[in-house]
């Protein structure tokens, strides 16, 4: 059998990562078995499908990687069959028509369902049953002509001719609807999966107000769509070893659906967030020098300085964007100092005087690296009574303006003896 899998958003807005994650699963899984990956918009609703909400979708794929093996299917312009289909069911008895509420508006037409329990196999969640009494009828055409999702979606599968239905679990309910429209119309049942939700840490579904949760959200503040990819995909499943940070064809490599897990994941933004660190930090240095220069006009005044810039600040830069904040002050005499760090580290009692006397301490320090002004520092702190604390923090706000940064020592070597007192010297007349 070719395995053909397909992505079916109702393009509605924003993409949300939910709909993202039913996406990678099917792409994964099409691309594991050498078969097709498909998409298909169903764009029935005319309100909220907007050429926008359509694009959206587009985009998201494309950013992500996901590129369809066939050109997408529009849902709305497959009418035709799916009232075709309604009327070969009608016409072998399978449907009726009904004035539904015998409003006089015209007559719906209604699938009659087979009247027997049903079970399907869910490659995920396991044997799923339903009692003959808990399905009724239902409405595959509206009264005003137009075709309902339920009919829509299992007509467009079978034209597709999907091998494997890979989608949130919310549409378990309808799988027993679907399952007997296949039957009725010919077909062969495809396979299901259905898949978790994502929820928050209170295990509520996963929301705007969780925080990023539309996939424009974390391409605009500058994540990698690697690290979404591959943070997404772990969120349900796990290929075992306890492997995290995987490139796209490792996935690829390792994915199985007996390896989704069946209860809802949740999804941590910090968690995501170190992530993206992660698939920053495997990025080549040219790729970060670039980074570093569009972000920052001079940094590439002295090319040794920025690669030791870079090296010292990988480990705090978790997205693009952080890059002026939190490595500016390396390429400018002119940093902002941080208001409530002054407050709180340089007009304390006594701080200027020690800063005073780290100042003629490193004056005369050679070498001057991460070990000697840890040293001279500490031995400082010790002659003077004072807890290297008291020191620590005052010569970072001094040299950085900011209280928070890379390792402090390995930020001093990095910006070298003569800028870190003149930069001591000038916060000593600024603030003493
Ligand atoms: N359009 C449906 C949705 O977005 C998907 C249905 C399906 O994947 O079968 O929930």
């Amino acid at each position: 059998m070719t395995i053909r899998t397909r992505f079916a958003p109702s393009p509605t807005g924003q993409v949300h990562i939910g709909n993202l994650r039913v996406a990678i699963y099917n792409w994964l899984f099409a691309r594991h078995a050498g078969g097709k990956f498909l998409l298909r918009m169903e764009d029935t609703d005319r309100e909220r499908s907007t050429p926008e909400a359509v694009q959206a979708v587009l985009d998201a794929m494309t950013w992500l990687g996901l590129e369809p093996d066939e050109s997408p299917v529009y849902q709305s312009q497959r009418r035709q069959a799916h009232l075709e289909a309604a009327e070969q069911l009608l016409s072998k008895g399978l449907a009726y028509k009904e004035d539904k509420g015998g409003t006089g508006r015209g007559e719906a037409v209604l699938f009659r369902m087979p009247g027997s329990a049903m079970t399907f196999h869910d490659e995920i969640k396991g044997d799923l049953h339903k009692q003959a009494k808990d399905m009724k009828d239902f409405v595959i055409v509206r009264s005003d002509g137009a075709p309902v999702f339920h009919l829509a979606n299992v007509v467009d599968d079978i034209f597709m001719n999907v091998s494997h239905v890979i989608r949130g679990d919310d549409h378990i309910e309808n799988t027993f609807r679907h399952i007997a429209l296949y039957q009725a119309l010919n077909a062969p049942v495809p396979k299901f999966a259905h898949l978790p939700m994502i929820v928050n840490a209170q295990g509520k579904p996963y929301a705007k107000r969780d925080g990023d949760a539309f996939v424009g959200d974390f391409r605009e503040k500058g994540y990698l769509s690697e690290a979404l990819l591959n943070y997404l995909a772990l969120l349900g499943w796990s290929p075992g070893e306890d492997r995290e940070m995987m490139t796209r064809d490792e996935m690829i490599r390792l994915f199985t659906l007996d390896r989704v897990q069946s209860g809802a994941a949740q999804f941590d933004p910090k968690k995501f967030e170190w992530m993206n660190g992660e698939h920053m930090r495997a990025l080549p240095k040219e790729v970060h020098r670039e980074k570093y220069l569009a972000a920052i006009p001079n940094a590439g005044d002295d090319p040794a300085y920025l690669d030791a810039v870079i090296d010292v600040m990988q480990e705090r830069v978790k997205k693009w964007p952080d890059i002026p904040g939190m490595a500016g002050f390396f390429f400018t005499e002119d940093y902002p100092y941080d208001e409530k760090a002054v407050t709180k580290r340089l007009r304390r009692e006594g701080a200027l005087d020690l800063l005073a006397a780290l100042k003629e301490a490193y004056t005369s320090l050679d070498p001057f690296n991460a070990e000697t002004t840890e040293s001279a520092l500490r031995e400082l702190a010790d002659a003077r009574g004072a807890k290297p604390a008291d020191l620590i923090h005052p010569v970072r706000i001094a040299v950085s303006g900011i209280p928070h940064g890379p390792s402090l020592f390995h930020m001093l070597e990095v910006l070298g003896k003569a800028r870190v007192v003149r930069r001591i010297d000038r916060t000593l007349e600024r603030f003493g």
